[in-house]
Protein backbone atom coordinates (compact mmCIF):
# COMPACT_ATOMS: atom_id res chain seq x y z
CA UNK A 1 0.00 0.00 0.00
CA UNK A 2 2.59 2.68 1.27
CA UNK A 3 5.03 1.07 -1.48
CA UNK A 4 2.53 2.50 -3.98
CA UNK A 5 1.40 5.26 -2.30
CA UNK A 6 5.22 6.36 -2.68
CA UNK A 7 5.41 5.35 -6.34
CA UNK A 8 2.52 7.42 -7.24
CA UNK A 9 3.63 10.71 -5.56
CA UNK A 10 7.38 10.14 -7.08
CA UNK A 11 5.29 9.97 -10.36
CA UNK A 12 3.68 13.26 -10.16
CA UNK A 13 6.66 15.43 -8.57
CA UNK A 14 8.42 14.34 -11.90
CA UNK A 15 5.45 15.51 -13.75
CA UNK A 16 4.58 18.57 -11.84
CA UNK A 17 7.48 20.87 -13.72
CA UNK A 18 6.34 19.88 -16.82
CA UNK A 19 2.27 20.47 -16.57
CA UNK A 20 3.48 23.52 -14.80
CA UNK A 21 5.79 24.59 -18.24
CA UNK A 22 2.97 23.24 -20.43
CA UNK A 23 0.27 25.68 -18.67
CA UNK A 24 2.60 28.30 -18.60
CA UNK A 25 2.89 28.22 -22.02
CA UNK A 26 -0.57 27.63 -22.41
CA UNK A 27 -1.35 30.72 -20.31
CA UNK A 28 1.08 32.89 -22.50
CA UNK A 29 -0.16 32.21 -26.42
CA UNK A 30 -3.58 32.32 -25.03
CA UNK A 31 -3.67 35.21 -22.83
CA UNK A 32 -4.70 37.00 -25.65
CA UNK A 33 -8.17 35.98 -25.72
CA UNK A 34 -9.35 36.62 -22.87
CA UNK A 35 -7.80 40.63 -21.77
CA UNK A 36 -7.47 43.33 -23.96
CA UNK A 37 -4.63 43.62 -26.49
CA UNK A 38 -3.82 47.33 -27.79
CA UNK A 39 -2.44 48.43 -31.09
CA UNK A 40 -0.57 51.63 -32.42
CA UNK A 41 -0.81 52.77 -28.97
CA UNK A 42 1.44 55.36 -27.83
CA UNK A 43 2.59 53.93 -24.49
CA UNK A 44 4.48 55.54 -21.52
CA UNK A 45 6.22 53.98 -18.53
CA UNK A 46 7.02 56.11 -15.69
CA UNK A 47 9.70 54.94 -13.54
CA UNK A 48 11.44 56.78 -10.55
CA UNK A 49 14.77 54.96 -10.97
CA UNK A 50 17.32 54.29 -13.71
CA UNK A 51 17.26 50.44 -13.50
CA UNK A 52 13.16 50.05 -12.83
CA UNK A 53 12.46 49.26 -16.09
CA UNK A 54 14.47 46.31 -16.23
CA UNK A 55 14.15 44.99 -12.93
CA UNK A 56 10.13 44.76 -12.40
CA UNK A 57 8.16 45.70 -16.17
CA UNK A 58 10.70 43.56 -18.93
CA UNK A 59 7.79 40.99 -19.42
CA UNK A 60 4.95 43.74 -20.58
CA UNK A 61 7.74 46.20 -22.09
CA UNK A 62 9.44 42.88 -24.56
CA UNK A 63 4.92 42.29 -25.28
CA UNK A 64 3.55 45.64 -25.73
CA UNK A 65 6.54 46.89 -27.89
CA UNK A 66 5.34 44.79 -30.69
CA UNK A 67 2.46 46.58 -32.05
CA UNK A 68 2.86 50.22 -29.79
CA UNK A 69 5.00 52.89 -29.48
CA UNK A 70 6.44 53.00 -26.22
CA UNK A 71 8.36 55.36 -24.19
CA UNK A 72 9.88 55.97 -21.20
CA UNK A 73 10.21 58.75 -18.47
CA UNK A 74 12.63 58.36 -15.78
CA UNK A 75 12.15 60.98 -12.32
CA UNK A 76 15.47 60.96 -11.04
CA UNK A 77 19.18 60.04 -12.35
CA UNK A 78 19.06 57.66 -9.50
CA UNK A 79 22.25 59.39 -7.82
CA UNK A 80 22.01 58.15 -4.30
CA UNK A 81 25.14 56.91 -4.40
CA UNK A 82 26.88 59.69 -6.83
CA UNK A 83 26.56 57.49 -9.51
CA UNK A 84 23.96 59.81 -11.46
CA UNK A 85 25.81 60.59 -14.83
CA UNK A 86 26.76 56.55 -14.82
CA UNK A 87 23.23 55.41 -14.53
CA UNK A 88 21.73 57.96 -16.80
CA UNK A 89 24.13 56.66 -19.97
CA UNK A 90 22.88 52.84 -18.29
CA UNK A 91 19.43 53.75 -18.71
CA UNK A 92 19.49 54.97 -22.07
CA UNK A 93 21.21 52.07 -23.09
CA UNK A 94 18.89 49.55 -21.54
CA UNK A 95 15.87 51.77 -22.84
CA UNK A 96 17.54 51.57 -27.10
CA UNK A 97 17.99 47.44 -25.75
CA UNK A 98 14.03 47.27 -25.18
CA UNK A 99 13.71 49.41 -27.96
CA UNK A 100 11.84 52.18 -26.22
CA UNK A 101 10.93 55.28 -29.05
CA UNK A 102 12.73 57.86 -26.65
CA UNK A 103 13.71 57.99 -23.04
CA UNK A 104 13.47 61.25 -21.12
CA UNK A 105 15.77 61.46 -17.14
CA UNK A 106 14.53 64.04 -15.39
CA UNK A 107 17.36 65.69 -12.61
CA UNK A 108 15.02 67.76 -10.32
CA UNK A 109 16.19 69.28 -7.24
CA UNK A 110 12.68 67.90 -6.00
CA UNK A 111 13.35 64.50 -6.82
CA UNK A 112 16.50 62.90 -6.00
CA UNK A 113 16.99 59.03 -5.73
CA UNK A 114 16.56 58.22 -1.49
CA UNK A 115 14.47 56.38 0.40
CA UNK A 116 14.52 59.42 2.53
CA UNK A 117 14.14 61.97 0.05
CA UNK A 118 10.71 62.63 -0.16
CA UNK A 119 8.98 63.31 -3.27
CA UNK A 120 6.18 65.36 -3.35
CA UNK A 121 2.52 64.90 -5.54
CA UNK A 122 2.98 68.13 -7.18
CA UNK A 123 6.35 67.51 -8.32
CA UNK A 124 5.98 64.44 -9.82
CA UNK A 125 2.72 65.42 -11.21
CA UNK A 126 4.43 68.78 -12.50
CA UNK A 127 7.27 66.35 -14.37
CA UNK A 128 4.61 64.26 -15.53
CA UNK A 129 2.59 66.94 -17.06
CA UNK A 130 5.36 68.89 -18.98
CA UNK A 131 6.41 65.42 -20.08
CA UNK A 132 2.50 64.85 -21.42
CA UNK A 133 2.56 68.37 -22.99
CA UNK A 134 6.27 68.11 -24.64
CA UNK A 135 5.24 64.64 -26.13
CA UNK A 136 1.52 65.87 -27.19
CA UNK A 137 3.33 68.11 -29.99
CA UNK A 138 4.10 64.71 -31.74
CA UNK A 139 1.31 62.60 -30.49
CA UNK A 140 -0.77 61.85 -27.96
CA UNK A 141 -0.40 59.29 -24.96
CA UNK A 142 -2.94 56.56 -24.60
CA UNK A 143 -1.53 54.91 -21.80
CA UNK A 144 0.83 55.34 -18.83
CA UNK A 145 2.19 52.40 -17.18
CA UNK A 146 3.52 52.92 -13.37
CA UNK A 147 3.69 51.26 -9.72
CA UNK A 148 0.29 50.81 -7.76
CA UNK A 149 -0.17 52.21 -4.50
CA UNK A 150 2.66 50.17 -2.99
CA UNK A 151 5.21 50.73 -5.08
CA UNK A 152 6.52 47.24 -5.71
CA UNK A 153 9.53 47.21 -3.23
CA UNK A 154 7.83 49.65 -1.06
CA UNK A 155 10.03 52.28 -2.17
CA UNK A 156 8.79 55.92 -1.02
CA UNK A 157 10.14 57.35 -4.49
CA UNK A 158 8.09 54.58 -6.07
CA UNK A 159 4.77 55.18 -3.74
CA UNK A 160 5.49 58.91 -5.14
CA UNK A 161 5.40 58.02 -8.68
CA UNK A 162 2.36 56.42 -8.88
CA UNK A 163 0.23 59.20 -7.08
CA UNK A 164 1.79 62.46 -9.10
CA UNK A 165 0.35 59.68 -11.81
CA UNK A 166 -2.24 59.36 -10.07
CA UNK A 167 -3.27 62.95 -9.91
CA UNK A 168 -2.41 63.62 -13.64
CA UNK A 169 -4.78 60.54 -14.36
CA UNK A 170 -7.85 62.39 -11.51
CA UNK A 171 -7.53 65.76 -13.41
CA UNK A 172 -9.00 64.52 -16.34
CA UNK A 173 -7.30 66.93 -18.60
CA UNK A 174 -5.17 64.20 -20.32
CA UNK A 175 -7.18 61.16 -22.06
CA UNK A 176 -4.56 58.41 -21.15
CA UNK A 177 -5.40 54.91 -19.29
CA UNK A 178 -3.04 53.82 -16.46
CA UNK A 179 -2.04 50.56 -15.73
CA UNK A 180 -0.80 49.44 -12.05
CA UNK A 181 1.76 46.95 -11.90
CA UNK A 182 0.20 44.69 -8.69
CA UNK A 183 2.85 45.17 -5.65
CA UNK A 184 3.18 40.98 -5.05
CA UNK A 185 3.40 39.56 -1.15
CA UNK A 186 7.24 38.06 -0.53
CA UNK A 187 5.96 34.84 -0.85
CA UNK A 188 4.48 35.62 -4.28
CA UNK A 189 7.04 38.22 -5.62
CA UNK A 190 9.66 35.32 -5.69
CA UNK A 191 7.17 32.07 -6.72
CA UNK A 192 7.70 33.28 -10.43
CA UNK A 193 5.90 29.79 -11.80
CA UNK A 194 3.34 29.84 -9.37
CA UNK A 195 2.76 33.09 -10.38
CA UNK A 196 2.70 31.95 -14.36
CA UNK A 197 0.61 29.32 -13.81
CA UNK A 198 -1.95 30.52 -11.73
CA UNK A 199 -2.58 33.92 -13.50
CA UNK A 200 -6.26 35.21 -13.84
CA UNK A 201 -7.44 36.85 -16.02
CA UNK A 202 -8.97 39.12 -13.65
CA UNK A 203 -5.85 41.14 -14.19
CA UNK A 204 -4.09 42.08 -17.17
CA UNK A 205 -1.34 40.17 -17.63
CA UNK A 206 1.79 39.77 -19.71
CA UNK A 207 4.48 36.58 -19.35
CA UNK A 208 8.01 35.81 -20.11
CA UNK A 209 8.94 32.09 -20.21
CA UNK A 210 12.48 32.86 -19.23
CA UNK A 211 13.98 36.05 -17.17
CA UNK A 212 16.03 36.32 -20.14
CA UNK A 213 15.15 40.23 -20.84
CA UNK A 214 15.43 41.24 -17.44
CA UNK A 215 18.46 39.66 -16.54
CA UNK A 216 19.69 40.88 -20.28
CA UNK A 217 18.55 44.69 -19.30
CA UNK A 218 20.03 44.71 -15.71
CA UNK A 219 23.38 43.80 -17.31
CA UNK A 220 23.27 46.74 -19.27
CA UNK A 221 22.60 48.71 -15.51
CA UNK A 222 26.41 47.73 -14.82
CA UNK A 223 27.04 49.75 -11.24
CA UNK A 224 23.82 48.01 -9.93
CA UNK A 225 24.66 44.78 -11.13
CA UNK A 226 25.92 43.05 -7.86
CA UNK A 227 24.58 39.13 -6.48
CA UNK A 228 21.48 40.04 -5.01
CA UNK A 229 19.84 42.04 -8.20
CA UNK A 230 21.37 39.43 -10.25
CA UNK A 231 19.49 36.73 -8.33
CA UNK A 232 16.32 38.88 -8.26
CA UNK A 233 16.39 39.37 -12.14
CA UNK A 234 16.68 35.44 -12.06
CA UNK A 235 14.07 34.43 -9.53
CA UNK A 236 11.78 37.19 -8.81
CA UNK A 237 8.19 37.05 -10.15
CA UNK A 238 8.45 40.42 -12.15
CA UNK A 239 10.86 38.59 -14.52
CA UNK A 240 8.37 36.39 -15.52
CA UNK A 241 5.08 38.01 -15.12
CA UNK A 242 3.74 41.32 -15.02
CA UNK A 243 -0.11 41.97 -13.53
CA UNK A 244 -1.65 44.76 -13.73
CA UNK A 245 -4.86 46.65 -12.64
CA UNK A 246 -6.05 48.69 -15.39
CA UNK A 247 -7.94 52.05 -14.69
CA UNK A 248 -9.52 53.77 -17.50
CA UNK A 249 -10.99 57.56 -17.55
CA UNK A 250 -13.71 57.31 -14.71
CA UNK A 251 -12.47 59.40 -12.04
CA UNK A 252 -14.66 57.62 -9.54
CA UNK A 253 -13.92 54.39 -10.22
CA UNK A 254 -10.03 54.96 -9.95
CA UNK A 255 -9.83 56.61 -6.60
CA UNK A 256 -11.95 53.82 -4.93
CA UNK A 257 -9.55 51.28 -6.50
CA UNK A 258 -6.38 53.45 -5.47
CA UNK A 259 -7.31 53.37 -2.00
ZN1 LIG B 1 13.33 52.07 -8.04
Amino acid sequence: MWQTFLEILKIAILIAPFVSYIKAIWNKYTLHLFQRTFQKHNILYVIAHPDDEAMFFAPSIVELRKSNNLYLLCLSTGNADGLGKIREKELQASAAYFGFMACYIVDDSQLQDGKEREWSVEAVARQVEEHLVRLQGEMEINIIVTFDPKGISGHPNHIAVHQGVAAVFNEEKYPFDVFCLTTLSIFRKYSAWGEIYNCGYEHQHYLALTPYHSYRAMMIHHSQFVWYRKLFSIFSSYAYCNSFDLYTHNAEKYKQKAK
